[in-house]
């Protein structure tokens, strides 16, 4: 479902950001990725949304080639990708809900049904009794939720989550990556970057970076 084929991203001719990485990724599979900062993780998850390209090598998502890929392809690719990155603010001045229905607007949906979607996508993380809320009414952890339900609300077939948990609580951080697991639990695709040690020590599967390079 994902892949990557020997893939090197430069910033600048002093600035390598991932340096000859292969892995895939299956269909279905939960994988965090680890790794101090600076590590690559962040561009590794921008490269599979088409939000940054490779030098060298090649990123294949769905079967498409992210480097080949043209202006307008990207809109079709992230139709199946939910993303969960700090760039992503919730708007502060409206409720929750309509931040949750604003993927399904974009796209045509009627507000009848986009409005019981994000309902439904609010009850999932269990923000359902706070769907008038505006965002800076809510906790981090809460809000964190709410991109979430945001990101998931199209059905998406992948979940990206850059760092989901900075700057949370344990007790939040927990519900956050509960969110993140009920979804992978029903055949979601889950990549997440995360410090987490609690968290890595637990998974199945942990991908490591270090200056670009996988450990
Ligand atoms: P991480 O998410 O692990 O902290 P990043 O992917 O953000 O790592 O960064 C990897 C390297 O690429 C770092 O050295 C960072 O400074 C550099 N980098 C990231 N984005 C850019 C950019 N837009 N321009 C130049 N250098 C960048
Ligand atoms: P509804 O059919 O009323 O939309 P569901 O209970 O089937 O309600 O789904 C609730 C929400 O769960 C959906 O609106 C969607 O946001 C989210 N969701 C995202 N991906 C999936 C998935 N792969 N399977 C089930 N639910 C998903």
């Amino acid at each position: 479902m994902i892949e990557f084929q020997h893939v090197t991203k430069q910033y600048g001719p002093d600035a390598t950001a991932l340096r000859d990485v292969s892995l895939t990724i299956n269909k279905g599979e939960l994988v965090f990725l680890a790794g101090p900062s600076g590590a690559g993780k962040s561009t590794l998850l921008k490269m599979i949304a088409a939000m940054e390209r490779p030098s060298s090598g090649h990123v294949i998502v769905n079967g498409q080639d992210i480097g080949r890929l043209k202006a307008a392809g990207v809109p079709f690719l992230r139709r199946n990708l939910g993303l969960i990155f700090q760039e992503q603010r919730l708007l502060n001045d409206r409720s929750i809900l309509a931040n949750v229905m604003m993927p399904l607007m974009v796209t045509g949906a009627p507000r009848a049904q986009a409005e019981q979607r994000a309902r439904a996508a609010l009850d999932k993380v269990g923000l359902g009794d706070r769907t008038n809320s505006l965002p800076l009414a809510l906790s981090g952890g809460e809000q964190q939720r709410v991109s979430i339900a945001r990101a998931i609300v199209n059905r998406p077939q992948i979940i990206l989550a850059d760092e989901p948990t900075a700057n949370l609580d344990r007790a939040s951080a927990e519900r956050v990556f509960d969110a993140l697991r009920a979804f992978h639990s029903v055949g979601v695709t889950c990549v997440i970057s995360t410090h987490d040690e609690v968290v890595l020590d637990a998974a199945a599967r942990v991908i490591h970076l270090r200056q670009g390079a996988l450990e």
